[in-house]
């Protein structure tokens, strides 16, 4: 098919609640993307985060290729191996908690909010949830979500939620009560335009937590499975949760979600309190087996700390060259930079150049290139990025 005639599908039968480019990518190979028309592009966003090793990993593909062969989808009447190996495999590199796998990121914070509840039973049925935050889309996510441009037409929300301003230690105290069952936080936020937690602050909603009988829920969607350099972006800071949540990254490329709750929490999750048809279905379950073998076997947790600060030293150098450059953040490969102006254009020239970033929040470009990115790659997109501003400057 041509490109004019895939558009036309969508045009015609494809709800149109995407602003998309007109582009239409047929094959992704590690950090590339091809489109129909046959251009090749350098892409450092790789599916809003999905592809966190890279598009077609071919331990992902094998891994998928074998099990489809075996079993697609089980129900979760029975027991299947990958959904119990996976669990020990995200248990092992995380807090020794117990999992629970749906199929994405907003459906893992379902989980995590209700598990909650059920755990602090009683009175308490507040949430307290960062301003900038996201959290997903579904009634409960959308209300978790303290960004008012994601509430506008589904006024009144799911009451409960409270909103604070992120890293501000002393608003998180006023707005504790006994009411409170969990405080959900992102230990970076993404969408929100990579604002990096303090430790003091975590620390504080740790302490909060446990003084009034509430849970820490980390939501690790974006952070997780290796992009910040270790496994889990908590694990930079020294504080734990109770419940964390992960999708994106953690199937390659598959759709998956999981929520991993504290032994003790994850009892409060007995039968009939919450459940997914597909969740923890046997494909699913062994692309992300495959994405943790993955990751090992290549040491990507290394090379997301190693890429992420060469990453970041081009970028200050750019910084130097270009005054529309303000400062960069972020750790790993989650990296923003933040702009004096808009960086809507910024992005559209680089991809005009075959280069794919994003831009969130209006002026923070996002760099999050696949973790098993080389240095030539990242002097590539750095190069086209330099081109970019200075035409547009
Ligand atoms: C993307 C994202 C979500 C929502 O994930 P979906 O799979 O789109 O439902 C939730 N939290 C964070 C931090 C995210 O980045």
């Amino acid at each position: 098919m041509t490109t004019k005639e895939t558009i036309d599908l969508f045009d015609k039968f494809v709800i149109a609640n995407y602003g998309r480019l007109p582009r239409v990518i047929v094959k992704g190979e590690g950090c590339y993307l091809y489109d129909a028309d046959g251009n090749k592009i350098l892409d450092m966003f790789p599916g809003w985060a999905v592809s966190g090793i890279g598009h077609c990993h071919p331990k992902v593909v094998e891994a998928l290729r074998k099990q489809a062969g075996e079993l697609l989808h089980i129900d979760n009447t029975f027991y299947s191996e990958p959904q119990g190996k996976l669990a020990k495999l995200l248990s092992e590199r995380a807090f020794g908690g117990k999992c629970f796998f749906c199929n994405s990121g907003a459906e893992a914070n379902e989980a995590a909010l209700k598990l909650a509840r059920l755990h602090t039973s009683g009175e308490k049925y507040k949430f307290i949830t960062a301003e900038g935050s996201f959290h997903g889309r579904t009634f409960a996510t959308v209300a978790a979500t303290a960004q008012p441009k994601y509430h506008e037409g589904f006024l009144p929300l799911l009451p409960g939620f409270v909103y604070v301003p992120f890293n501000d230690i002393a608003a998180l105290e006023s707005a504790f009560s006994d009411e409170v069952a969990a405080v959900l936080v992102e230990p970076i936020q993404g969408e929100g335009g990579i604002n990096v937690a303090t430790a003091e602050y975590l620390q504080a909603i740790r302490e909060l937590c446990d003084k009034n009988g509430a849970v820490v829920i980390f939501d690790e969607v974006q952070t997780g499975m290796g992009r910040t350099g270790k496994w889990f972006g908590y694990q930079h800071f020294g504080v734990e949760p109770d419940i964390m949540t992960m999708a994106k990254a953690l199937g390659g490329g598959v759709a998956i979600g999981a929520m991993m709750a504290k032994e003790e929490v994850a009892a409060s999750l007995v039968p009939g309190k919450h459940a997914s048809t597909f969740g923890g279905n046997a494909l699913a379950c062994a692309a992300g087996v495959a994405v943790i073998e993955a990751i090992e076997e290549n040491k990507l947790l290394e090379n997301a700390t190693k890429l992420g600060e060469y990453t970041r030293e081009k970028l200050e150098q750019l910084k130097q060259k270009h005054f529309v450059i303000d400062h960069i953040r972020g750790i790993g490969l989650m990296i923003g930079v933040q702009l004096r102006s808009s960086g809507v254009e910024i992005v559209d020239k680089c991809l005009e150049n075959r280069l794919r970033i994003n831009c969130t929040c209006e002026s923070v470009l996002r760099f999050m290139p696949p973790m098993i990115v080389t240095e030539s790659q990242i002097d590539q997109a750095i190069d086209i990025l330099d081109g970019v501003l200075s035409d547009s400057a």
